[in-house]
């Protein structure tokens, strides 16, 4: 692949999408790396000291004058993007009547508003460019559905709804849109499990092991690279989607 070839990764800071920005380092990128956590984003522009690869920034997903103002800083360092993966999320895992209407905004707006808000804004331009590949990450949950997290479900099936939609508006582009629905991955997100929950978990898993985030980016590196795949749901979950 091109050095020149520039990836975006919304929610890099931390978990899947950091191992997804570091994946994407090591083949060679330069990686702009958006999230809201400060000392994780002077961590990466310490990184770049020495070279011109990474671009570290805040930027809040779910505020769209944020995210314009993100990509508008990547497009004047680097000129181009070539992939977004869009990995910020939250959960806020309730059964649905004890779920307050915080929670359910939050994770809305980070999850779903936010990726469409990063969509809207790259897109533009890779019109431009009539080449692109965008890389949302949803859930098996998305797919499944689990008790606990009816919104954020909510939120992962919507994604599954917009990435076929919009790969279907842009493929005349050259753009191709997919999914990634992880199962369980060991990062932040899963690390508040009991260990009564994670051996439920674990049990219920073919492969019989939590995922890791390198194993998700990979799949990230390969669609980046996939040319004739657009509009797929993915999942990379040890199999857990066979099993539920
Ligand atoms: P982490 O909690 O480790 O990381 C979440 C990332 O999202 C952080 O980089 C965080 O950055 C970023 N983020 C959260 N809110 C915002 C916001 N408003 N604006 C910008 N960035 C934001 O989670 P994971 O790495 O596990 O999750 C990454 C993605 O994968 C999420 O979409 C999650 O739903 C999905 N996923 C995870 C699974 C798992 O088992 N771990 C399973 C299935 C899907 P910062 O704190 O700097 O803002």
């Amino acid at each position: 692949m091109s050095h020149s070839r520039v990836c975006a990764v919304f929610g890099g800071t931390r978990g899947i999408g950091k191992a997804i920005s570091e994946r994407f380092l090591r083949e060679g990128f330069k990686v702009a790396v958006l999230g809201r956590d400060p000392e994780a984003i002077s961590k990466y522009q310490e990184k770049n000291v020495n070279e011109d690869r990474i671009l570290a920034l805040h930027c809040d997903v779910t505020s769209s004058t944020s995210v314009e103002d993100s990509v508008q800083s990547i497009l004047v360092k680097y000129g181009h993007i070539s992939v977004l993966v869009n990995c910020a999320g939250v959960n806020r895992d309730r059964l649905l009547l004890r779920t307050s209407m915080t929670d359910i905004n939050e994770q809305i707006n980070t999850n779903l508003t936010g990726t469409i808000l990063t969509c809207q804004a790259v897109v533009r331009h890779m019109i431009q460019n009539k080449s692109g590949s965008i890389i949302n990450i949803g859930s098996i949950v998305g797919l499944k559905g689990n008790q606990g997290q009816c919104v954020y479900s909510a939120t992962k099936a919507g994604l599954v709804g917009f990435t076929k939609s919009l790969a279907k508006e842009v493929a005349s582009r050259g753009i191709t849109v997919n999914l990634i629905a992880p199962g369980f991955i060991e990062t932040d997100m899963t690390a508040t499990l009991s260990s009564h929950q994670l051996d439920t978990v674990i049990k219920r898993i073919p492969l019989k092991k939590l995922g890791q985030p390198q194993e998700v980016a990979e799949v990230a590196m390969y669609l980046a690279g996939a040319s004739y795949i657009t509009g797929q749901v993915l999942c990379v979950d040890g199999g857990l989607g066979i099993s539920i």
